[in-house]
């Protein structure tokens, strides 16, 4: 019988350099016989340097040219590593960076999200034309899939929503026969496209949805997603000591820890995968063979304490201007408004005359929010330094280990989940 599809993401740790691009390659030299789609970041930290550049030509700050021609060197160096001095890579890789010459060339678009997503793009462009190449540089025979092909959003830019029976009906008349004709599929995550062709991107940290995309719209067996950690872990081993890798996960804790900000997986990963029972695996790119976290349908395990920490939040505490209760319709207009400035409501609580809303702090439209009620409402903002801490099955010593040193300012507590708003508070030190 014929092998199922896998869908592989691998993120821009994993192609950070030559040595990671060689890494990923001899991963997936072990599944050559085997129908694989492979899904890539940009490698490294490029697309904080390609919003660097956007940034820099949004303000005219004259430097958009330099920081461009500063990426596109460290592309080269690691081409030139993989290649020698000359490949068929070079001009295609080159040819994108034009495109984005191009973009510099013109005034600034005035709407800045879609500046962003034209260019931000290319990161995904290159780093899947030099894998592909570089893989089929081994033998391992490899077709590039443009994603925007495939991937139909709305024209919301940095943040476009699936179109999803486009998009289902693109990957079966295009990434199928792709994938019936044998050899890796290689396409780019995080991207997608309008119905005017315009390029718009997913959502910093997207890659792993699109592979999700794919493997919901293709029926993929399973997903792999390949990280530097050999698993989904207890909490953040960046942040917190003695943490434990998870073996079994279920779809439902795990959304509920990455939408409250662990990082290993985007949160949008979880649903496309669970609406079709797709299982998915994380596991470390360091360690192939290692057996990391299978991540499926509820499974009885008893969990250990879980932390899921997201920094840059706000505050919101709105009441009444004239010491009226909020009512329904209050809430309603509060909403409405939210929904329009696309806050992401992490925890919210009210009293009878306050509400009080804790969300992701994202450019100015924490402050637009504020302005556009600020006629019945009074809004305090409390931006400073506010972290949401989310622990699942909480234990005293946890709640204790998490709290030393800081203020509460908001606390919510249901069975399994306590989710806190904390600042850092200075100690005090005496003189003498
Ligand atoms: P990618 O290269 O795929 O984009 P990321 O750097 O975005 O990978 O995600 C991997 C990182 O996520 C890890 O290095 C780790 O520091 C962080 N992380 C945050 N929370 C967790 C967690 N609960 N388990 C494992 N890793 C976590
Ligand atoms: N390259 C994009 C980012 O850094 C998407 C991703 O890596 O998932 O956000
Ligand atoms: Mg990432």
């Amino acid at each position: 019988m014929k092998k199922k599809l896998k869908v592989f993401k691998f993120g821009g740790a994993s192609v950070k350099d030559a040595s990671g691009i060689k890494n990923v390659t001899s991963i997936l030299q072990s599944f050559k016989e085997e129908p694989i789609m492979v899904v890539v970041s940009a490698m490294g930290k490029t697309t904080d340097a390609l919003e660097r550049i956007v940034a820099a030509h949004a303000n005219n700050s004259g430097e958009a040219h330099q920081l461009l021609e500063n990426l596109k060197q460290s592309h080269y160096v690691i081409m030139e590593e993989l290649f020698g001095k000359e490949h068929p890579a070079f001009d295609d890789v080159n040819d994108t960076f034009v495109a984005v010459e191009w973009i510099l060339e013109e005034a600034p678009h005035p709407n800045y999200d879609f500046l962003y997503d034209q260019i931000v793009c290319v990161g995904e462009l290159v780093s899947s034309k030099i894998l592909s190449a570089y893989l089929n540089h081994a033998g391992l025979p490899t077709q590039w899939l443009d994603a925007r092909d495939i991937i139909l959003t709305d024209d919301i830019y940095r943040e476009g929503w699936v179109q999803w029976d486009e998009t289902v009906e693109n990957a079966n008349k295009i990434t199928k026969p792709m994938v019936e004709a044998g050899g890796f599929v290689l396409t780019q995550g995080f991207i997608g496209s309008t119905t005017e062709n315009f390029t718009t991107t997913l959502g910093r940290e997207g890659s792993d949805y699109t592979a999700a995309i794919f493997s919901y719209c293709l029926d993929a067996e399973s997903m792999t997603i390949w990280k530097d950690v050999p698993g989904v872990l207890t909490a953040d081993p960046r942040i917190f000591e003695n943490v434990a890798k998870l073996d079994r996960l279920s779809y439902k804790e795990a959304i509920e820890m990455t939408y409250y900000g662990a990082k290993v997986i985007h949160p949008k990963t979880i649903k496309p995968l669970q609406n079709k029972s797709i299982p998915l695996y994380v596991k470390s790119f360091i360690n192939p063979e290692a057996a990391g976290t299978f991540i499926g349908p509820d499974v009885d395990d008893l969990y250990p304490p879980m932390v899921a920490l997201e920094k840059n939040q706000v505050l919101l505490n709105i009441s009444t201007r004239d010491f009226s209760f909020v009512a329904e319709h209050h809430m309603s207009h509060i909403f409405t408004k939210i929904a329009e400035f696309r806050l992401q409501v992490n925890l919210m609580q009210n009293t009878a005359i306050s509400f009080a809303v804790c969300v992701n702090n994202v450019d100015d439209r924490v402050q637009k929010f504020a302005q556009s009620i600020d006629k019945d409402f009074k809004v305090v903002i409390d931006a400073d330094a506010l972290e949401l801490t989310t622990v699942r099955h909480y234990t005293p010593q946890t709640l204790e280990m998490l709290r030393s040193g800081k203020i509460i300012l908001v606390e919510e507590r249901s069975k399994n989940t306590v989710q806190m708003v904390m600042k850092v508070v200075p100690e005090l030190k005496r003189k003498d």
